[in-house]
Order: structure tokens, then sequence, then C-alpha cells
């Protein structure tokens, strides 16, 4: 497919209320992603959660990832490069290591949207017992047929299990999801009792701050901050025990009380006070040119 910047995609989508609040009010920041193609963001009003303007349906999200996915992101185009493993390696061994204080002796970990399986690889050599699935047939191939690994190939919504799990992680996965509040859900459900949930996602929050409109493209159909994705799991009952605050956003969820929805709003709203179209488009510019004349970049965001 011809990439042609300033033209909209192939993909129309319509307008959604907020996947996680049910709001439908929202507050355009942008009108373009970072190649350039027309693809208006908003934010919603009520929690702060950044979405497509037009969500597109499960059909046309499954049509994208076959058909554009792969040009747009080289690095699915084949089965992981060691480039790309090495990376994933690197992750594992953090995450695992964040996880680590919560865990029993051998857990069983599932994890959702498992990539090509370190994680996985990981988990087990310490001892869990650990599984996955992965929609993407090359990367589940890889785990399954190169690593032996347990993974099935297929989408949280045909994902089957058969025993109950201590721990659902999921790795940059859900910023891709349409429903996440139904996979949240799903995810509890494949839980035991007293099971916790592990999700890092992209900080979007901190990404508009640095990159403006750099940071936003088709695949990320939703972007949390810090406060949605506590938001996220309040919805679904379940309350935060741990929150890792990188460039990225990790956060461990587990069954309880969580604290009120509106207090986790407020907070979000607060978080992404600043960021709006004049601000989100600025960044992008001043992010642009500084990388152009090599400047070093340090984390002077725009909104303190
Ligand atoms: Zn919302």
């Amino acid at each position: 497919m011809k990439y042609l910047p300033f033209t909209k995609y192939s993909f129309s989508g319509s307008p959604v209320a907020c996947p996680i609040c049910g709001n439908s009010k929202r507050t355009q920041i942008s009108r373009y992603d970072r190649r350039f193609k027309i693809l208006p963001q908003s934010k919603c009003d009520e929690c702060a959660l950044v979405r497509h303007e037009f969500m597109l349906s499960d059909e046309q999200l499954s049509q994208y990832y076959s058909t554009s996915y792969r040009s747009d992101y080289q690095w699915v185009n084949s089965a992981p490069t060691s480039r790309h493993i090495e990376k994933r390696v690197s992750e594992a061994k953090t995450r695992l290591n964040n996880l680590n204080p919560y865990l029993k002796k051998n857990p069983k970990i599932l994890d959702f949207g498992c990539g090509s399986g370190e994680f996985i690889e990981l988990a087990q050599k310490k001892g869990a017992l650990a599984t996955g699935f992965e929609p993407g047939d090359l990367y589940a191939a890889y785990a399954r047929d190169q690593k032996r690994l347990d993974v099935q190939n297929c989408g949280w919504e045909n994902y089957d299990q058969k025993k109950k799990v201590d721990v659902v992680t999921a790795f940059h996965v859900f910023e891709h999801l349409i429903d996440p509040l139904k996979a949240f859900q799903k995810s509890i459900s494949w839980l035991n009792k007293n099971g916790l949930i592990y999700i890092e996602v992209p900080n979007m929050a901190k990404g508009l701050k640095l990159k403006g409109f750099g940071s936003l493209h088709m695949a990320h159909t939703i972007g949390f901050g810090r406060y949605s994705l506590e938001l996220l799991g309040a919805y679904c009952g379940m309350k935060t025990i741990e929150v890792f605050d990188e460039f990225d956003i990790g956060m461990i969820f587990t069954k309880g009380i969580p604290r009120p929805l509106e207090e986790i709003k407020k907070n979000s709203i607060d978080e992404f006070a600043n960021i709006n179209f004049k601000q989100v488009n600025k960044q992008f510019w001043l992010y642009s040119t500084r990388k152009l004349f090599g400047k070093r970049y340090k984390n002077s965001f725009i909104v303190q």
C-alpha cells in the first residue's frame, strides 16, 4: 500500500463513546498521527482516556492488522529479529522482577498477547508454569514451534483456557483494543481467587507532552495515562497495588475495593489538563526540530 501523508487511512470508523467510562463527550487533541496521516484523536471529557475519534470496528481493525499493520510497523513483517528478541528479553527481566514480590512458589502465569514469548520463557526458567496466547501468526508460531512454549494463536475473545492462573500479564496490549473493559473482565475470569493482573502500556500523557502527535498512531486505538489505567481496573472491581511509573506505565491489580471512580477520574483529568490541540501540535514540532538538529533532549516537558 502506497504511503501518502496528509491523507486519510482507507479505514473510516465511526465515533464511539469512551470505552471505559461510557461518556460520549470528547475534545479533539490532534488531527494527525506521527506519520502525518489524518487520524483525529480526542480525549474523553470525563476521564481523559485518549481515543480515535473514528473508532474502527472489530472487523475493520482485523483487516487493518492483516493488510497495513505490517507495512506501518516493519518489525512485524517477518518472524522476530535478533534485535527484537534482545530488547524483549531485557524487558521481560524487568517485568518479572517487578512482579516477583507478589509471586508465590511455582505460580501459574498467563501472558495475554505474548508476542514471541520471551516473558513466558523467562518465567518458566524461574519456576513458573507460564502459558500465553498471541493473535499474530508469525510470532505465535515462533513461540510455539521454535521455543516449544505453550502458546495459542488467537485473540482474547477466542482464547481457550484450560486452567485458572495466579497472574495474567498483558504488556503493550491494552492500547490496541477497542473494548478494554470486556478484555479486562475476561482476564479476571481466567484468575484464581486472589489472582493478579499486571498490565503495562505506553504512558500517553507523557508521550503527548514529549512528542506531541508524534506519539499517536493507528494501531493504538486508545491511550492511557497513569490514572485512566487505574480507572480501567476500578470499573472492573480491581484495585491497584503497585504502580511502575517510568516512561511506560505498569500496574498490578488485585480484587478489592478501588478508590472512588470520581476521584480517579479527577486525577486523570488533571494529568491531561494541559494536553490540548495547540500544545500537542506545538510539541510535535519542538520535539522534531530538536531531534533534527541533534540536540540532546532531556525530560523538559512543556507541561510541568
Ligand atoms: Zn472516559
